[in-house]
């Protein structure tokens, strides 16, 4: 079965051709600068071939035909045509609290996605615009959307709400929503199969650490906690982004810089995080390098982040009463060893142990804790792809 995995912002397309049963990718690209002039990319695995070109490409529409196009063209094509695509999987940012697991597509589906706009204004337009393109190029294949959002409604509700006036959850849909849903179900079932244990019977922290970072307590096989909230700028520092910060702030910073709430958010978002208070940049590999060579900015923010991420997961241990696995995944829980190490350091009490020599890998599943270790560290390379094609085939069968 292949399976189309289809990732659009709103200038901007990421897909994947792949076999969620073998797990083999045929092909995958990027599509860039849509709306402007357009630049294609596309990669078809066990070819040498990498075509980038500009290709035109005022919508969404041309795009995804410039995909469709590579992906039968005889020379380099990975398939004879457009009926070897069994379904397509779309990510969607948001799904409110209408979706806790992924939906065939139907009209329905689709109104109660552009329902959730609202609440991600930047993303979820940009995801039904590649939904649409994809029906009108393929009519009658399967659509599937797999939200970032599903996978935290397990979360009960003293987790999910926050202490402000109840009318604004009732009225106003305000709650924690949590995001990288699909990545921490992802490595929470890696995980299971790695400890060859049921994951119903698992205490795990799934550390999401990117250019945006999330941190999740999973129960048994269900998320229920999660570090970002109402929206993806809450819980860790990141990149750019702030994490949680007292909301007093915004008052004395607003009226002392006479900035109104869009040039506030921006500064939160953009111009903050590690990036922010490192002087140095969002990238956790200039930040090693400026560190190494004495900048104590650039120290300052990998200590302060790994503070935090250590901070949660003691939380959700509490939380959860116990923890079975601490998972490091994405650009910098997969690489950065020094970041690791620093999160780990002085978790002895809880019986977490990293073994220090076995930490020294980057990108591949691999336990890092000592084997005394009562708390297994597992270092698991995230698949949002994989997990949407497998999500995907299931409905679509
Ligand atoms: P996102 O999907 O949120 O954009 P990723 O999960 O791809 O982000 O992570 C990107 C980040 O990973 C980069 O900004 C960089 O900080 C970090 N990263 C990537 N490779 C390395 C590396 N070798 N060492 C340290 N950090 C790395």
């Amino acid at each position: 079965m292949n399976i189309l995995v289809i990732n659009a912002g709103s200038s901007s397309l990421k897909y994947q051709l792949l076999n969620p049963e073998t797990q083999q990718v045929l092909a995958k690209g990027l599509c860039e600068r849509i709306g402007i002039d357009g630049r294609f990319t596309y990669k078809p695995e066990g070819k040498t071939a990498v075509k980038e070109a500009e290709v035109a490409m005022p919508t969404h529409n041309e795009a995804i035909k410039a995909v469709l196009d590579a992906l039968v063209d005889p020379a380099n094509g990975v398939i004879g045509s457009m009926k070897e695509i069994d379904a397509v999987g779309h990510r969607v940012v948001h799904g409110g609290e209408k979706f806790a697991k992924s939906v065939l597509i139907t009209d329905e589906v689709m109104s109660a996605i552009e329902e959730c706009n609202p609440l991600a204004p930047l993303h979820n337009p940009a995801n039904i615009i590649g939904i649409k393109a994809c029906q009108a190029l393929m009519p009658g294949t399967p659509m599937v959307a797999v939200f970032d959002t599903a996978f935290h409604q397990t979360m009960p509700s003293e987790a999910y709400m926050y202490a402000l006036p109840y009318e604004y959850y009732e009225k106003d849909k305000v709650r924690r929503y949590g995001f990288h849903g699909t990545s921490h179900k992802y490595v929470a079932q890696r995980a299971a199969a790695m400890l060859d244990k049921p994951i119903e019977e698992l205490k795990l922290i799934s550390c999401h650490l990117g250019n945006g970072s999330s941190i999740a307590a999973v129960d048994g096989g269900k998320s229920v906690d999660t570090s970002m909230g109402f929206t993806p700028l809450a819980g860790l520092p990141m990149g750019t982004r702030c994490g949680d910060i007292d909301a007093g702030i915004l008052q004395y910073l607003m009226n002392k810089y006479d900035m109104d709430i869009d040039q506030m958010l921006n500064v939160l978002n953009k111009k903050s995080g590690v990036e922010g208070l490192s002087l140095v940049g969002s990238d956790f590999r200039d930040l090693e390098k400026a560190a190494e060579n004495g900048d104590q900015k650039a120290e300052l923010a990998r200590k302060k982040f790994s503070y935090e991420v250590r901070k949660y997961v003691g939380a959700y241990a509490a939380a959860m009463g116990g923890v079975d696995a601490v998972i490091f995944t994405a650009g910098v829980g997969e690489n950065d060893h020094g970041i690791r190490e620093l999160v780990c350091e002085g978790l002895g009490y809880m019986g977490l142990e990293l073994d220090k020599a076995a930490n020294n890998v980057r990108g591949k599943e691999t336990v890092i804790s000592t084997p005394d270790s009562k708390v297994k560290v597992l270092l698991i390379p995230t698949n949002e792809e994989l997990m949407i094609a497998i999500d995907t085939a299931a409905l679509a069968k």
